[in-house]
């Protein structure tokens, strides 16, 4: 994975805090203080707080985060003119807030907005804010044009959006691979599958996953009892330090009374059975029953005609008269259905952990967010919803959060593991089984210990 270095300018105050008050001394701080101190207590801990998280900044207080503008790895002896302030503001989501209102706090033109979301349209992040994320605002020295949005997502993965000029905006993805780390869950079946595993840690998202993976060899409504056993181990990614969120199952099993289900993760990013049988149906290579012309190609380099700067085209256009019925190229989740003002309406669709497709520009859903869907099954009718210059569906396949040309892209056939990796296979196998067995033994003996 690609991984973007972007240099930028600290504003000011921000370093400030940093130098004097790094986290861990400043509790420590706060500890040994006596009441005595608590107007000192209190302007600590709003520091430490407002360092910790970030909140908006009122326009007023704007002299506190002016920054000098250094282009990078430059340094003028004397500068002509005086420094220019920057202003800039900081944004965390909060539930049940929308691009519109957030612009409209900080007093950013819809106009601008709609540039961004423009800008966005390919990447379609700013499509599924949530708590957690955080926007920054760079606005320039008059504090009336926007010049940079960054999105944090979470410490691996941030957008920012750079103006290019009067009416557009560039984006920049910048992802940071961190560490991952494994643990081990494990429980007893009481009640349904969902809850147990919810009960021993798992989120709902993961749980969604292990039950995508058995999909079609294990009914878990049916087949599983109360007293069944499930063990999985989980990785979960950080970026110095900091949670993402972002975690991935490396193996499961399923213990029931005469038979193990099992299914691993493999280093070529699928999944299989202990015996190295792919848990993965196949794809499709086209989203449409009957084939269609195809009206623009994938190409992250297009230029755009009248600008000349790179736009890329994520996907891939088919000439398909309004109305032609959309199929999901494989088995998944719904993840989104939604309306952009660019994208119109469009889906997305998670296939395991590693795919993800999108189709846009479409008429019709047939289908709900949350909902399974299998290989072939209509989702959608296409349509010219968006900014489109005529009916069309756009699709898209990412692979580990990257765009790829669905055309040529490698996809998941279904095959069992190829022969040259059977022995590392074998070898991570041993390793994760062995990691659940010795949980076991850890809880039995927490079992046995107890009065
Ligand atoms: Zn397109």
């Amino acid at each position: 994975m690609k991984i973007y270095r972007v240099k930028r300018n600290r504003p000011k105050k921000e370093r400030l805090i940093l130098s004097i008050n790094p986290k861990k001394g400043n509790r420590k701080l706060l500890r040994s203080f006596s009441w005595a101190g608590l107007p000192l207590l209190a302007l600590s801990a709003i520091i430490f707080f407002w360092h910790d998280k970030p909140r908006p900044v009122e326009p007023s207080t704007y002299e506190n985060i002016t920054s000098q503008p250094q282009p990078a790895g430059e340094i003028k002896a004397a500068p002509l003119e005086l420094p220019q302030p920057e202003h800039v503001h900081t944004y965390d989501i909060q539930p049940g807030d929308n691009l519109s209102n957030i612009f409209d706090h900080f007093e950013i033109s819809h106009r601008t907005m709609y540039h961004i979301l423009e800008a966005d349209e390919s990447l379609l992040a700013l499509d599924t804010l949530r708590p957690g994320n955080r926007l920054t605002f760079r606005m320039d020295a008059d504090g009336e044009q926007l010049e940079e949005m960054e999105l944090f997502i979470h410490a691996g993965n941030r957008v920012i959006y750079r103006r290019f000029d009067e009416s557009s905006f560039d984006y920049q993805e910048v992802i940071k691979e961190g560490e991952w780390e494994q643990d081990v869950l494990a429980g007893e079946i009481n009640g349904t599958f969902y809850k147990s595993a919810k009960d021993a840690g798992l989120s709902e998202r993961e749980t969604m996953q292990i039950g995508e993976l058995f999909d079609g060899r294990l009914n878990f409504a049916r087949e599983i009892r109360a007293g069944d056993r499930f063990q999985v181990i989980r990785s979960q990614q950080s970026v110095n330090g900091e949670m993402t969120g972002q975690s991935r199952i490396e193996g499961v099993r399923i213990l029931r009374r005469n038979h193990i289900h099992n299914a691993f993760l493999c280093e070529n990013g699928n999944y299989y059975d202990q015996d190295g049988e792919s848990m993965m149906r196949a794809f499709m290579r086209h989203p449409t029953a009957q084939r269609f012309r195809i009206s623009s190609s994938f190409n992250p380099n297009r230029r755009h005609p009248v600008t000349g700067r790179v736009a890329p085209h994520n996907g891939v256009d088919f000439a398909t008269p309004r109305g032609t019925p959309v199929l999901s190229t494989a088995d998944g989740v719904v993840t989104r259905g939604r309306n952009h003002p660019f994208a119109g309406k469009y889906i997305e669709i998670e296939h395991g952990t590693k795919y993800v497709t999108r189709y846009l520009h479409l008429d019709r859903f047939l289908v709900r967010r949350g909902e399974r869907v299998e290989k072939g099954q209509r989702i959608a009718l296409s349509g010219n919803t968006g900014r489109s210059t005529g009916p069309h569906l756009h699709f898209e396949l990412h692979v580990r959060g990257r765009p790829v040309n669905p055309m040529t892209a490698e996809l998941p056939r279904a095959a069992s593991l190829p022969e040259e990796d059977f022995e590392r296979f074998n070898t991570r196998v041993a390793e994760l089984v062995d990691l659940m067995e010795q949980n076991e033994q850890r809880l039995a003996r927490l079992v046995d210990s107890e009065p």
